[in-house]
């Protein structure tokens, strides 16, 4: 009604106006919708742990006289913070990658060390499970981009295939150089033998929030929002992810970035971009 209503005022000035208005509004609705959509997750994933804490904490007043039912408690207690904590965190994260220029402290950054750091994060988790994570062909590669985005990125990937997997499979992270139009890029590819990815789910696991099944994702300590961290960072360095998945068979998740020399070549070719 507001569309038609909008046309008919300005229909005199021609009509390929007349659709950019109508598109812009259409854009802006979409915008606002998705922006009522994620205060709504956020509000109903922040209440979740919140109330847990608040009837284990009743539990626990409840069962002061036994002493095992209140270690009980506060182990899921403990658990419940640490959702808590990583859902905070996670949404800084979102918040800072949607928002900074990354590549305004832009550097040559070192693959095996990133590879290093990300393995390194969930080397627990993994133990338990007793997966093996092999990493191979990182030497002398260089990415260009924003240190601590691309260690976050490659990490919830390598989080991902470890908590997406059953005991004792292997997760690979392997690196190459790629050439490419625009100059060579560095492709960093996580295998695991984990669930797989259905090509229904595949097309929206990148958004905030989206969940194959939410009760494993929430298991895991999972909130929703590593692989939309992961999209954001890889568009702001001019990269791109991509997935391959077979259910039940595992999955490969693929960065592409810009390889730290030829980043730098093409900036001297055009200066401005520096
Ligand atoms: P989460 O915190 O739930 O892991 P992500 O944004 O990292 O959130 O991933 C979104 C969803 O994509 C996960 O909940 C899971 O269903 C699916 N997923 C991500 N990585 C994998 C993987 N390696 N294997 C199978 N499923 C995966």
């Amino acid at each position: 009604g507001e569309a038609l209503a909008v046309s008919a005022r300005v229909a005199p000035l021609g009509s390929r106006l007349v659709l950019l208005l109508v598109e812009d509004l259409t854009e802006a609705r979409r915008i606002e919708a998705v922006r009522r959509d994620f205060v709504a997750n956020v509000s109903h994933e922040l209440k979740t742990p919140v109330g847990a804490l608040s009837l284990l904490s009743e539990a626990v007043m409840d069962a002061s006289d036994d002493p095992e039912a209140v270690q009980r408690f506060a182990g899921r207690m403990q658990i419940e913070a640490t959702r808590l904590t990583n859902l905070v965190q996670e949404l800084i994260d979102l918040s800072r990658v949607q928002n900074d220029d990354p590549l305004e402290d832009a550097e040559p950054v070192r693959v095996d060390e990133l590879v290093a750091e990300a393995v390194d994060r969930c080397r627990h988790q993994a133990g338990t499970k007793q997966i093996t994570i092999a990493a191979g062909g990182t030497a002398d590669l260089h990415v260009w981009g924003n240190r601590g985005q691309l260690a976050a990125a490659l990490g919830n990937l390598v989080e991902n295939a470890v908590n997406y997997s059953p005991a004792r499979t292997r997760v690979g992270v392997a690196a190459r150089r790629v050439s490419a139009p625009g100059g060579d890029m560095i492709e960093l590819a996580v295998t695991d033998q984990g669930i797989g990815i259905s090509d229904k789910d595949k097309e929206r696991i990148f958004e905030r929030f989206y969940r194959v099944d939410p009760a494993r994702s929430r298991a895991t300590g999972g909130t929703g929002l590593g692989l939309a961290i992961v999209k954001h960072v890889v568009a702001s360095h001019g990269g791109e992810v991509t997935v391959w998945s077979a259910e039940g068979q595992g999955s490969t998740f693929t960065l592409r970035l810009p390889e730290a020399g030829a980043a730098r070549d093409r900036a001297q070719q055009h200066p401005d971009l520096e």
